[in-house]
Order: C-alpha cells, then structure tokens, then sequence
C-alpha cells in the first residue's frame, strides 16, 4: 500500500486529496523529488476525472452555507487561518524549500509571513468593502457583491504557497468555495493549507484541494458546468487550453502568465543601484513571473554597468537553498533545466555571448547567465526562459528604450532606473506592462492591481480587482412606491 503520511523535513504531510473535509487517495500516485538533490520526497495522489468531480460536488455543497456565513465570522476564520500559518511558518518554509528548492530564508521571512497577511488583508478589505447606494429618479440602486460560486485556483510552482493564497484568500472572503489545485513539481504546502484551514475552522468543501497532472486532471476542473470562477497562474499554452476548455460554459477566467520584462537603465541613474536591480533578476533561479530578465542599458554606461554587473553576478553563491549563506538555488526539475539550457544553447549558436555563465552547474543548477549580442527578434530575448538567465542590450535614446522595451508579446512588468524624475514620468506613461517600478523592484502592495497586458494575462488581481473577479455584481432598483398594497 501506498505510504500517504509521509515526513518531509520533520513535518508530517499527508499527500492525499482532501475533499469535503476528507482525506481521498486515488488509485494511482506520482512520484514528488526534490530539486535539491534529486532524492526522492514521496508519493502523491495522482488526481484524476472522478476526484476533480467530487472536489466540484464538495465545493457546490458548501456554497449555499458559507455565501450565507456573515462577514464578521468569514473574517475571523480567515484571520484563524492567518495565526495557523504563522504558528506553522518555519515547517511551512522547511517543507517549501525542500519541494521547490527556492531559498529558505526568503521562504522564512518573506514569503510565508505574506502568505499570513494575504488571509488577514482580504479578511480585513472584506469588512470595508462598500455597498454602494445611489438614486435614479427617485429610485434606490442597491449595489451588492454577490459571491459567485465554486472556484477553480490553479496554481505554478514558482511560489506555491504564496501565489496559491493570493487566489485562496480573496476568494474565501468573497463568500465562494474553492478547488485549489496545485502544481504538480511543488503540491506539498496546499496540503498543510488544508489542515490549517480545517484547524481555524472553515467548514468542510469550503475548501478542497486536488493533486495531480494538470494534463490528467484540469480540463475536468476547468469544464465543469458548476464551477463559476477560474482563477489560474502559469504558462501561456496552458491558458489557452483552460480558456478552450471554460469557453462551453463561458465561465469567467482570471490570467496570470508568463513575462519578458525589461529593466530599462539610463545614463543619468544611480548606477550601482541599477547593477544591484540587475542582480535581483537572479532571484528564485530566476524562476519568476516578474523578473526584468531583458536589461535595457544606454550605451554610454553600458560598459561601466556590465564591469560592474559581471563583479556581482559572479560573486553570487550558488548551493543548497536550506543554506542561509546560498543566494542562489537550484532550477525546479531537470526538464526546467533542460529548457533552460536549450534556450542559452541556441541563442549562442546564432551568435550570443556569455558574460557570464552560459552553462549548467551540478545537479539541477543552472549557472547565473548573462548572453550579449542577441538580436531583438530572437527567441532569447522574445521568449521567456524562467530560468537564472539575462539578456544585455543596449540603446542610445528614449525613443529606441521604450521601442526595444514594449517589443515583445508580453507586458507583465517593467523597472526603470534613472535619476530624473521628468524622464520617469515620460517613459513609465509609454511602457506597456501591469506593473512599473522606478529605481525599485518587487515592492507590492495587496491594494494594487496586479496582472498583465497582452500575453501575460486576462484581468487583474488585487484589493477591490480580487473581490470583482470572484463576486457578481448584482443592482437591485427599487421603485418608491408600490409598499401601500401590502
Ligand atoms: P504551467 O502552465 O505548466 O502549470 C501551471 C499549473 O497548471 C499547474 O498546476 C499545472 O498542473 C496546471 N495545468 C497544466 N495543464 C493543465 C490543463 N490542461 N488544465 C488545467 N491545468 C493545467 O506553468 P508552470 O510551469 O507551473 O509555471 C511557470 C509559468 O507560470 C511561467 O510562464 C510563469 O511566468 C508563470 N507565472 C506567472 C505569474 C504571474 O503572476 N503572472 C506568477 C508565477 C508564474
């Protein structure tokens, strides 16, 4: 028999799906390994058509309850979520880190503590979300935000647990019940969300979680007539296939995808800390939606920038994420790494050079990266690589910036470095992206809207975007008269 209660660094996961407040196997599993090693995790619930339909039946079940639970008590458990997330962090951290291989420390103080706060700051906007009234004609128009119904989440790897509560949390607090469905490479931590959850006493089918291929088990999560919200972050061929599949039932799609976002640097900006915006693309293996991974240089600095940038780079310390001392850790899954590196591969075939790197490292390391002489419209500066590697172009005005920046499919992000405020103001109103930040990087806010435009996405997510996305909006019009037949 298939062993479900497995030990992942001390902690004890239950790999099985958990639907309508149970634990369910399936008759098959798959085999999780960590990118750290290569060792083997453990096995999980290989979710197939028939679960995906009990987890929707689960999740419909508990609709009518939990749509009709009050605000105040829906935030408080969701704020009960929140103190089980903090009250479990460090297994939580450990448990990611061993499954996804992103650095522990990030995991320890910044990711899981903002997986807490995505609970508690929609439990709080909940409570402060308005219900408009207004008049036409003597009538009252009474806005409400009706919560939609059973929601598909479909998540990546990247960010399991963050990027999974991003989605969980709005929609929860919305008054909707939820089938979350977890990556595949990194489906451990939804399975400890269960239990917090189930803890901090959100009723059974509130929340569901499914394991398994995305292949195998999504189009019957994503087709099913019941489901009224789809929320998914990944790739683009994937959303397409999720988009075919909720076109039958036209249901409402919210999409977060991929990126090719530029970090423009301009003559006039602080240069080491361009260089050091630069160096952060190589977060998280590089295995981020948002990563500038195109740096924009004008020419006039561009050689001091690159002396500067190939220092830091090349000083960074790839290793064991579990090490606090490690800046860098290993790409997820060997095919990652394979993708990785046909993409540097090809790219200096057709007359690349690598700065730095441009090769793998041990294991399922991929070494940080930078490839000049790349032409605009070649693959490695059109299409996303999700791995440590950067391109280094350069440009001799603003014009030629903006036109090099905005000339891709995608439009997720986009970070400008200069000293002059006028030129910030000039060039952030051209760029065509979700989301620009100027001599920064990464600060977010959960009141913002966030998402992309072209390729990189459908709609936006985020404070008031959120709770939109999983309520209908719903006008009620009374008349004043027409009470005196009662
Ligand atoms: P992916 O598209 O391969 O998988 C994402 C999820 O979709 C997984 O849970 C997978 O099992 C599931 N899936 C696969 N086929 C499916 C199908 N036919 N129906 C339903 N679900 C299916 O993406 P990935 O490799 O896990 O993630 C990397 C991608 O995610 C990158 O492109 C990255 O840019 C993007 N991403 C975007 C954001 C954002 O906020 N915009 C954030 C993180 C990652």
């Amino acid at each position: 028999m298939t062993e479900h209660r497995i030990t992942v660094a001390g902690v004890a996961v239950d790999t099985r799906h958990w639907i309508g407040g149970e634990r369910v196997a399936s008759a098959d599993t798959f085999t999780d390994v960590s990118p750290i090693d290569g060792s083997t995790i453990g096995e999980i619930a290989r979710g197939t058509a028939t679960e995906a339909a009990a987890a929707v039946a689960a999740a419909k079940a508990a609709f009518p309850a939990w749509a009709a639970t009050p605000r105040a008590p829906r935030a408080r458990i969701l704020h009960a979520v929140a103190d089980g997330v903090e009250k479990r962090l460090e297994e939580l951290a450990i448990v990611e880190t061993t499954d996804n291989g992103a650095l522990l420390r990030s995991h320890r103080r910044g990711v899981m503590p903002r997986v807490a706060h995505n609970f508690r700051f929609f439990a709080d906007w909940l409570l402060k979300l308005d219900h408009e009234d207004f008049e036409t004609r003597g009538h009252t128009n009474h806005v409400s935000w009706d919560p939609a119904g059973p929601s598909v989440l479909i998540t990546p790897w990247n960010a399991p647990l963050m990027l999974a509560t991003w989605k969980v949390a709005p929609a929860l607090a919305a008054g909707n019940t939820v089938v979350l469905k977890p990556a595949e490479w990194s489906p451990l931590t939804a399975s400890l969300l269960a239990d917090i959850a189930a803890e901090a006493g959100l009723p059974a089918g509130v929340l569901n979680v499914v394991q398994g291929y995305g292949a195998e088990i999504g189009d019957a999560l994503t087709s099913n007539p019941d489901v009224r919200r789809i929320s998914f972050t990944g790739s683009v061929p994937t959303a397409r296939r999720i988009a075919e599949s909720a076109a039958a039932n036209l249901t409402p799609l919210s999409l977060e995808l991929g990126g090719k976002s530029p970090l423009l640097v301009f003559a006039d900006a602080d240069l080491d800390l361009a260089v050091d915006l630069a160096v952060e693309q190589y977060d998280n293996a590089g295995q981020v939606c948002l990563a500038a991974t195109r740096l924009l240089v004008e020419e006039s600095v561009a050689e001091e920038f690159t002396r500067r940038f190939v220092d830091k780079a090349t000083a960074l310390k790839q290793g064991d994420p579990r090490d606090e001392a490690t800046d860098i850790g290993p790409t997820i899954h060997s095919r990652q790494l394979e993708k990785i590196d046909g993409f540097v591969q090809r790219a200096l075939a057709s007359g690349a050079r690598a700065l730095v790197g441009g090769h793998r490292g041990d294991g399922q390391y991929y070494a940080p990266t930078l490839l000049t002489d790349v032409r605009q419209d070649s693959e490695i500066v059109q299409e996303e690589v999700f791995g440590p590697v950067l391109t280094l172009q350069t440009f001799t005005d603003e014009d030629e910036a903006i036109r090099l920046a905005n000339d891709t499919r995608f439009g997720l992000a986009a970070t400008v470095a200069t000293g002059s405020r006028e030129r910030a103001d000039r060039v952030t109103a051209r760029l065509v992206a979700g989301t620009v930040w100027v001599n920064c990087f990464f600060v977010r806010d959960l009141q913002a809207p966030f998402g992309g435009s072209r390729l990189s996405g459908v709609g936006r997510e985020g404070g008031t975007w959120s709770f939109d996305f999983y309520c209908d909006l719903k006008n009620t019009v009374t008349a004043p008269k027409g009470w005196e037949h009662h």
